[in-house]
């Protein structure tokens, strides 16, 4: 953990569509900054906007912090509605 990413260190629950895509806006600017990284995922972040179709039923990626390679998930359900959420992965 660091001054960069101190304030993503909050689990966020994910429990509307408008909160995900708000938070896939977000990473994606600080990714544009080089704040954070995509390390994982099982399909095209890039390609994830509102109005689109989601690409998986469980979209999930990992990302990284550049500066202190601390590890964040962003896993939501689709299918079922049952929401997700943004965490800090322990190891
Ligand atoms: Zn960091």
């Amino acid at each position: 953990m660091c001054q960069i990413c101190d304030d993503l260190h909050e689990t966020i629950r994910i429990e509307h569509p408008y909160q995900y895509y708000s938070i896939v806006e977000q990473i994606k600017t600080m990714m544009q900054e080089g704040i954070l990284f995509l390390i994982q995922g099982n399909c095209d972040f890039s390609l994830i906007e509102r109005d689109m179709p989601f690409l998986n039923d469980v979209p999930c990626h990992v990302f990284m912090c550049k500066s202190c390679e601390c590890k964040f998930e962003l896993c939501v359900e689709t299918f079922h509605g049952s929401g997700g959420r943004w965490e800090v992965i322990h190891e």
